[in-house]
């Protein structure tokens, strides 16, 4: 690292947290910059039934097509969003994209009943939320159980009655609500009691440990996943295995009555011209086999 003293010899600055501050500023600026300029756009990866391997739905995954740097993943960008509430004007952007292209990809033959899940912060649960969402539906003409809510532990940590309430009303309108990441937070199963939950998506930590560590740890983990599906099963809830990459895993996912997997094994998240050209593609050999 370079080595900056102030005048008295004395160092004023940590060149490292230096550093640190000016790419968040640069991020912040990216981030306004990239609303004002419409570089915010919505990947698409697909939720797969996990014996067939069949695309039921797909998750909208953020993404900032920066003109210089390219296509940015939401890991750096999220953080400082949720910091400066940014979020929630990126949040809508992704939704109001993902409602438009579900109602593209469900032009297309055997598509009708195909799903997006969007992924949501604590911060677009505002009142306004449940309102929204109908006019998006209504607009696309789309089924409310056709959108999928995934929020995680954070926007039901502090269990606010406002956010409560919210949820239940967007449950009600008949969209699903997905817990995301599930099984590394604190207390991810009283949330499946507390909040109306219809999917559980198991945190891809779980299912990279079920092949990656040896004995015990793997063990255990596989014994957790099991425990997981029955549970959420007895609840009503279906489970999808997050971060699927080998057939290996897929194959234990299955055994232990896992219902839907995400993952590399399937699909990197595409976007939307990519993602309609992979299903036409596969819709025209599909009919040739037909015929
Ligand atoms: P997530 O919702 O748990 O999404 C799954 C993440 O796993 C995605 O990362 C996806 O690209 C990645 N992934 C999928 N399959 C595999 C695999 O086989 N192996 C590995 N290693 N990774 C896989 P991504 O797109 O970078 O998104 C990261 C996180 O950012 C998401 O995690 C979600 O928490 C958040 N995020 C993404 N889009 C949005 C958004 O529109 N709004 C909000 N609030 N958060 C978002
Ligand atoms: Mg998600
Ligand atoms: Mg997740
Ligand atoms: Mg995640």
């Amino acid at each position: 690292a370079r080595k900056r003293d102030g005048k008295n010899g004395a160092q004023l600055y940590d060149p490292a947290i230096l550093d640190q501050t000016r790419e968040r500023a640069e991020i912040e600026s990216d981030i306004e910059v990239g609303i004002a300029a419409s570089w915010f756009e919505a990947h698409f990866q697909p939720i797969v039934d996990i014996e067939t391997g069949v695309a039921s739905g797909f998750e909208a995954l953020m993404r900032m097509r920066h003109p210089r740097k390219g296509l940015m993943a939401p890991g750096s960008i999220i953080s400082v969003a949720e910091e400066t509430g940014m979020i929630a004007q990126i949040g809508n952007l992704i939704l109001e994209d993902a409602m438009a292209n579900l109602a593209r990809v469900s032009r297309l033959p055997g598509m009708d009943d195909t799903y997006v899940a969007v992924n949501f912060s604590p911060l677009q649960f505002e009142p306004g939320l449940p309102a929204r969402l109908a006019g998006l539906l209504g607009h696309y003409g789309i089924q409310p159980q056709r959108l999928v809510v995934e929020i995680t532990e954070a926007v039901l940590m502090h269990d606010n009655p406002e956010i409560r309430t919210i949820l239940n009303e967007i449950h009600h309108f008949g969209c699903l609500i997905a817990l995301d990441d599930f099984g590394t937070g604190y207390s991810s199963l009283s949330y499946m009691s507390r909040f109306p939950v219809d999917i559980v998506k198991i945190d891809q930590s779980f299912v990279r440990s079920l092949t990656d560590k040896a004995g015990d740890v793997g063990s255990k983990n596989k014994m957790l996943i099991e425990g997981i599906s029955a549970i959420s099963h007895k609840m009503n809830c279906k489970v999808v295995a997050e971060g699927v990459e080998t057939e290996e895993q897929r194959m234990l996912l299955r055994q232990m009555g896992i219902d839907y997997a995400q993952g590399y094994l399937f699909s990197k998240p595409r976007e939307i011209s990519e993602l309609l050209s992979a299903l036409t593609a596969r819709q025209a050999e599909l009919r040739s086999m037909a015929s």
